[in-house]
């Protein structure tokens, strides 16, 4: 699974036929998925891509489009004014915060309207459960990232010179370890230490 949102999410609305919120009326068609962060509200981009920053007072509010290589659009709706982190033509890539969820637009509370359409200027849209894995169903979910091997070691090497103390491990230590291949002991035990210097 990927997710705009890290750790504990909820899916408040799916994508499909449903009641409109706001209107009340009946056999609307909701083109995404309606997500809340639970335990993060940074909105993350689940794609790479280049940004789009855009207004809209009577529907998506403050929102984000990321076109993809392949041209497919991601949508991030209602996000907290003031709070985009991109910039509009910058290229980001996937895992990169976007915004903060916010309620503006037409939106009845906080949460992120996360929507994938197809490629040009049409308004249709895809399976985003397919892209994503996120199921299309009312729950609580969660998305923990999964680095690869050499994400990790990317990570572990910008971040030993400054935990050698935090860990009580010696860079020495650290390079030996990598290369022994407890890469996962050392990438916890580096995140773990991390966690503490915040
Ligand atoms: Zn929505």
């Amino acid at each position: 699974m990927i997710s705009c949102f890290k750790g504990k999410f909820r899916v408040t609305s799916p994508r499909g036929v449903r009641t409109d919120p706001i209107t009340g009326k009946k056999g609307t068609y909701h083109k995404g998925l309606d997500l809340v962060g639970i335990d993060d509200t940074t909105v993350y981009s689940i794609s790479s891509g280049i940004v789009r920053t855009a207004y809209e007072a009577g529907g998506a509010g403050y929102y984000i489009v990321i076109t993809m290589d392949d041209g497919r659009r991601v949508y991030y709706m209602h996000l907290k004014k003031g709070s985009f982190k991109v910039k509009n033509g910058e290229r980001v890539s996937k895992g990169q915060a976007l915004g903060i969820m916010g309620s503006t637009g037409n939106s009845t509370g906080l949460h992120t309207h996360l929507e994938l359409r197809v490629k040009g200027t049409s308004y249709d849209d895809l399976d985003i459960t397919e892209f994503t894995g996120i199921p299309n169903k009312i729950g609580v979910y969660e998305y923990k990232e999964q680095l690869s091997d050499k994400e990790k070691h990317e990570y572990a090497v910008s971040c030993a010179c400054n935990v050698e103390d935090k860990t009580g491990l010696e860079k020495q230590t650290i390079n030996w370890l990598w290369t022994y291949k407890y890469a996962d002991d050392l990438f916890i035990k580096l995140w773990e230490s991390m966690d503490r210097q915040k």
